[in-house]
């Protein structure tokens, strides 16, 4: 049976396996059987579909192949022409569809060094439908092929890394009170797709005929001002006028400073909590980068250039019922930017019996398993990526005010990376010793393994 099973090849789904081969421990992982699954015909996952810039530095990017101890397989990659491209971007900010087609090229290479272990493979062309826990502790997926053809992988432990999706039942979006916002559905365009590949033609396209088009962005963090940077910098024959762009937000935007110095020069209010005692930067998690942060400041009049005058920002918390619903009924477009949660599929029990899995709060617990409803973990199955919710704690921790969900690839292949991998190995071990035991009643210490109650770990414990 193979140790893990890797449910999507995006930057989630990859990272644990960048983690180990810069740990040294790839080699002896993939001889115990990792099968990664994806719909697409390669690995790399979707990041390169945004038209913006990323809010990385193209280093952090390239670090994989930087690591000292560097799977010398990963170095043919270092002359790919995406990897050229996007060394040149080392200490600036790469526009994302370079490092899409650099993720797809190290998808490529991890492709071929699962396919050198006999007992791991790529799976491309399969949308997984469905996961069972089974009482043995072992998972099986549910796949499809193109043609529908169902086949099943088992695994002892599944990592889910599908990437996020944002909420679209807007009826069900109450703003506050009987402000729904499905009463102004023709209107919504979610982030997401505003900033994907063809958003922006199709918002030009709606908003060519408005003579002073008007667009409310809801949300304050990265998603909001990259919506926000796209209407003002990418729509060029749409003229907004003053405050035609409105960012409407329940926490006032954090932004990322590298000093405490840098953040009071600019005159950016912030207090201990905000700082990470490691770095010593401000909001360094939870802070806007890159072209976010820059039209945040040039909204607040920081900084040289000119202030910009199209965007305002206002707080939902100062605005009445009345002004709230008069601001939407006169919008031209209203983009909701709520951010992500991890896509997931259908689970099950050993008896077939369906497992709600959480549905607010952070997708996985403090050591990336899948959280479910009833406010458990599942003990195998883990959950990586876009709108995860994981929260970083000890070195992966930032500022300790920081309790927002944190969606980097840098963490994906460094922290949590490794904390997943050291995850699936150790239930592997575990499951093994479960196995050979045989005080226990075979079906109860089976389904005790399956579906923890939800503890706090020990590192989060006091
Ligand atoms: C607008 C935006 C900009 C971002 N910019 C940055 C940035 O600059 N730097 C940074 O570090 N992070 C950034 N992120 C955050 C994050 O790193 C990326 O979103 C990243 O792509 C997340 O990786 P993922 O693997 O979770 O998702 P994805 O990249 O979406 O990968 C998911 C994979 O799962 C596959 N899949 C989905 N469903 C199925 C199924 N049913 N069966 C089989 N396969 C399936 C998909 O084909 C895909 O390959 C950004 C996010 C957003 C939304």
């Amino acid at each position: 049976m193979l140790e893990t099973m890797i449910l999507g090849g995006g930057p989630g789904g990859t990272g644990p396996l960048v983690w180990a081969a810069g740990a040294g421990v790839l080699g002896d992982w993939l001889d115990r059987g990792v099968a990664v699954v994806d719909r697409c015909a390669g690995m790399g996952g979707t990041v390169g579909r945004y038209c913006l810039n990323a809010d990385t530095l193209g280093g952090t990017f390239l670090e994989c192949l930087d690591a000292p101890a560097c799977d010398p397989r990963f170095a043919v990659l270092r002359d790919a022409p995406s990897a050229r491209a996007l060394a040149t971007y080392r200490a600036a900010l790469p526009p994302l569809p370079l490092v899409g087609r650099f993720l797809d090229d190290l998808g490529a290479v991890l492709a071929r060094v699962l396919a050198r272990h006999p007992r791991s493979c790529f799976l491309p062309q399969r949308r997984v439908s469905g996961v069972s826990l089974c009482r043995d502790g072992s998972v099986v997926a549910v796949l499809r092929d193109r043609s529908g053809l169902r086949t099943t992988l088992r695994a002892a432990s599944a990592v889910l890394a599908l990437g996020g999706r944002q909420p679209a039942a807007w009826d069900e979006w109450v703003l506050r009170g009987d402000l729904a916002l499905g009463r102004w559905g023709d209107r919504i365009v979610p982030s997401d797709r505003l900033l994907g590949r063809d958003g922006a033609a199709m918002v030009a396209a709606r908003l060519a005929a408005a003579r002073a088009p008007r667009v409310v962005i809801l949300g304050g963090s990265h998603s909001a001002f990259s919506a926000a940077w796209t209407l003002l910098e990418r729509l060029p024959c749409i003229r907004f006028g003053e405050g035609g762009v409105q960012i409407l937000y329940r926490t006032a935007p954090r932004v990322f400073y590298a000093s405490r110095a840098e953040a009071a020069a600019d005159g950016y209010a912030f207090s201990d909590a905000d700082v990470c005692p490691a770095t010593g930067r401000v909001h360094r998690l939870g802070g806007l980068r890159g072209d976010g942060r820059a039209l945040w400041r040039r909204i607040q009049g920081k900084g040289d250039l000119s202030r910009e005058r199209r965007a305002t920002l206002l707080p939902l918390g100062d605005l009445g019922d009345g002004t709230l619903r008069a601001l939407l009924d006169a919008a031209d477009l209203i983009v909701p930017a709520f951010g992500y949660r991890l896509a997931t599929v259908p689970v099950t029990g050993p008896d077939d019996e369906p497992i709600a899995l959480a549905c607010s709060g952070p997708s996985v617990d403090a050591d990336a398993r899948l959280r479910t409803a009833s406010g458990g973990v599942l003990a195998n199955v883990f959950g990586i990526g876009l709108g995860s919710g994981f929260r970083p704690w000890g070195e992966m921790a930032g500022e300790p005010g920081f309790h927002g969900q944190q969606n980097s690839l840098w963490l994906y292949q460094h922290g949590l990376g490794g904390l997943i991998h050291d995850g699936v190995r150790r239930w592997a071990v575990e499951r093994r010793a479960r196995s050979a035991a045989a005080a226990l009643p075979r079906a109860a210490r089976d389904l005790a393994a399956l579906c923890l109650p939800a503890e706090l770990p020990a590192h989060q414990a006091g």
